[in-house]
């Protein structure tokens, strides 16, 4: 089959991967002029790494292998600790943390020359049940059998195709940056967690180190110029290292990113058409599950593609395999921490210490559960 893919994020990329290893035919759309590197790191539990093994990417000496997983509250205190060198046993695959330019740099060393189109912006979908036509800004026509809408948050495969607006603010933002490392992070990842919101850090591989604070925004909050006494005035007399890693940065290092989140539609697209990664379910990046599902839909996808006789009925199989997974871990990353409002003193000192520490067995255990329920492929 000819397939079209628009958007080279990682979900197309991964797509195009998946697709191509299956024995289609696969042209990629991206808007820009050349691939998007920027960004922070990516955490990629065991099913993300499987998943990317399965379409051929390697990612032995890339980025992080993660072999714990701790939360602690603001003051330092220990709630959890995960033990993902378990998982990775018991997954057949390790959890790993990197730059989000280094896996897009993979999975595009991949494919054959020319299979993604730069400056290829797609503004028009005609999808019938015998094939897809899809234009581009400069009047450009594609002809295929399929059409796969990986173009993220703001889709215009997924407005054009379900009528639907893009993901909506939250009423929260993620200030982060990957920065080089001011003291030894080894290969766990850490989360704080207070009632003025929640600090992360991990190694993200040479040296550097992936940091973020999660804090209220709206579409109305004035610009931050100088996010860091700010986020020092928030984040003031948390335990250590809150104080070392914000000292290590300069203004320029911290990028902001507003969580957004779509509703997870029941149907996935229409006709020869279907959406994946951020244009299909965009959720908040708590939890680091976005990049997670989007490649569960890849795997998916490419199963349907080969076992579903009419490429018009994939669409209808596809959507029912994923968007209870999808629709789960998008509550999970709405869910679970807050950085306003009454559901922050669920945060506070004196409650999560009252509540203890889990016993680590459990915990990973517990994790292992959350990891399985919300995947197909472990
Ligand atoms: C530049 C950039 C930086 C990011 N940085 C981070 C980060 O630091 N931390 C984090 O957690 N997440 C980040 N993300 C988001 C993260 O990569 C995604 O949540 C996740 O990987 C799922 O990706 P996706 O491929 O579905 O969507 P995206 O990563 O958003 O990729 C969508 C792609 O589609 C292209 N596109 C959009 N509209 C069209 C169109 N009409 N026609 C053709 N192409 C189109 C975009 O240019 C983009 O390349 C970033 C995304 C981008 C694009």
């Amino acid at each position: 089959m000819r397939v079209i893919v628009a958007g080279a994020g990682i979900s197309g990329l991964a797509a195009a991967r998946g697709l191509i290893a299956a024995g289609h035919e696969v042209v990629v759309l991206e808007q820009a002029p050349g691939l998007r590197l920027g960004g922070g790191a990516i955490t990629l539990w065991c099913n993300g790494t499987a998943i990317l093994g399965d379409v051929g990417v390697d990612l032995e000496g890339t980025g992080q292998r993660l072999t714990a997983m701790r939360l602690r509250t603001a003051g330092g205190h220990p709630v959890l600790e995960l033990d993902l060198e378990e998982l990775a046993e018991r997954f057949g695959s390790a959890a790993r943390v990197l730059p989000r330019g280094s896996l897009i740099t993979l999975l595009n060393d991949g494919l054959p020359e020319g299979t993604v189109r730069f400056g290829a912006r797609v503004t028009e979908v005609l999808a019938g049940r015998d094939g897809v036509r899809v234009r581009t800004r400069t009047g450009e026509e594609f002809a295929g059998d399929f059409l796969v809408g990986a173009d993220g948050v703001r889709s215009r495969v997924r407005a054009l195709v379900l009528g639907d607006a893009p993901a909506a603010p939250t009423g929260a933002a993620i200030w982060q940056g990957l920065t080089p490392a001011p003291f030894d992070l080894g290969s766990v990842t850490t989360l704080m967690v207070g009632r003025q919101g929640d600090f992360g850090y991990a190694s993200a591989g040479d040296g550097l180190m992936q940091w973020f604070f999660d804090v209220p925004w709206s579409p109305g909050t004035p610009r931050e110029d100088k996010p860091l006494e700010m986020l020092r005035r928030r984040f003031g007399g948390w335990a250590s290292p809150v104080e070392q890693v914000l000292d290590s940065l300069r203004d320029g290092d911290a990028g902001l990113f507003p969580h957004t989140r779509h509703k997870v539609p029941c149907r996935w697209g229409h006709n020869r058409c279907v959406l994946l990664g951020d244009a299909a379910h965009g959720m908040p990046p708590v939890g680091a599950q976005g990049t997670n599902q989007a490649l569960e839909d890849v795997a998916t996808l490419v199963d349907c593609l080969a076992t579903v006789p009419d490429p018009a009925a994939v669409v209808g199989v596809y959507s029912a395999r994923r968007r209870r997974r999808a629709a789960l871990a998008s509550t999970v990353a709405s869910n679970t921490l807050a950085v306003s409002g009454p559901r922050t003193l669920m945060q506070s000192e004196r409650l999560m210490r009252m509540n203890g520490a889990a016993p680590p067995r459990l915990a990973t255990r517990g994790f292992g559960r959350l990891l399985s329920a919300l995947s197909d492929r472990i």
